[in-house]
């Protein structure tokens, strides 16, 4: 840590302390009175026992910042303990509570907070928790609009981070494939890792939606490309027809390929679980083809 806190990249260290630790002062200036100078400190407490003066006047001692939450845990309590601030926008999900997109309201009603905050200190430190999606992005920069504080080069940021949400929304990208979709999805993945095992079904999800194109998809028949390959499947006949390398050796080993995968997974639900069903309980009766030349 030190060659970031010397080049000035470091703001300052965070101390989360667990849930259950109670307030015990003697502990606390023990504790602060061993660390290193060279570095700032925020400490967060997670039990509601610390939130007393004592807790405030020993951080002062040490000029460490309390960390100022907005949790389920804690009371979203101002306190400046340091000669900088330390505020932390933990999200108010429900399991898990940090995945947490604040809307321009609730980022609006910690305006007089963070206002207050400033007034007495040079430095405030503002972060959100941050998770897959990606919403801690356009939390900060807007509530640094709000402030105005943004800078051109944020304002961008800010405008790229809305449209990526936005269209994120549409089409979850990422590791939210894992997560969209309702019950069947869920049934569809399943099932999947069954007929072609987990391996091969993770490399269906690195498979770009542009290199799949589904000529056509319902209960009878499924008709696609995927990059150069042709997929054709016939309910009735029970018969996959397929041209990849690796759906040479699937012939033997009767597990579906990475790309038959892709195209089940991008296939409206209703119809994929149909045909996922079908084939994973009469895996045997399939037919495992080849284009004929
Ligand atoms: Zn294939």
């Amino acid at each position: 840590m030190l060659p970031l806190n010397n080049s000035g990249k470091l703001g300052c260290l965070l101390i989360q302390l667990p849930p259950r630790y109670k307030y015990d002062p003697n502990h606390l200036e023990e504790f602060l009175s061993l660390l290193p100078h060279s570095f700032k400190y925020a400490i967060e407490f997670r039990h509601k026992s610390w939130l007393r003066d004592e807790t405030w006047k020993i951080l002062s001692k040490y000029n460490v910042a309390y960390t100022i939450v907005d949790e389920p845990l804690l009371p979203p309590e101002v306190h400046v303990t340091a000669d900088f601030a330390y505020i932390r926008w933990h999200g108010r999900g429900q399991r898990p509570w940090y995945d947490y997109h604040y809307t321009e309201k609730e980022l609006a009603d910690w305006l007089p907070k963070v206002k207050e905050v400033e007034g007495s200190i040079k430095t405030t430190y503002g972060y959100f928790n941050n998770h897959f999606h990606g919403y801690a992005v356009e939390n900060a920069l807007s509530i640094l609009k709000m402030l105005d504080k943004l800078t051109p080069a944020q304002e961008e940021a800010l405008k790229r981070a809305r449209t990526h949400l936005k269209q994120a929304k549409e089409k979850p990208v990422g590791l939210g494939e894992f997560t969209r979709g309702g019950e069947d999805r869920a049934k569809i993945v399943d099932l999947l890792g069954k007929v072609m095992g987990e391996t091969r079904l993770a490399r269906s999800f690195t498979i770009p939606d542009e290199d799949v194109k589904i000529k056509e998809a319902n209960l009878k028949t499924i008709d696609a490309r995927i990059r150069d390959y042709t997929l054709k499947m016939d309910m009735a006949s029970k018969t996959i027809v397929h041209d990849c390398g690796d759906w040479e050796r699937a012939i033997e080993t009767r597990q579906l390929c990475k790309h038959i995968g892709k195209v089940l997974l991008t296939i409206p639900e209703q119809v994929a679980l149909a045909w996922v069903l079908a084939i994973h309980e009469n895996l045997d009766t399939w037919k495992f083809q080849q284009p004929k030349k």
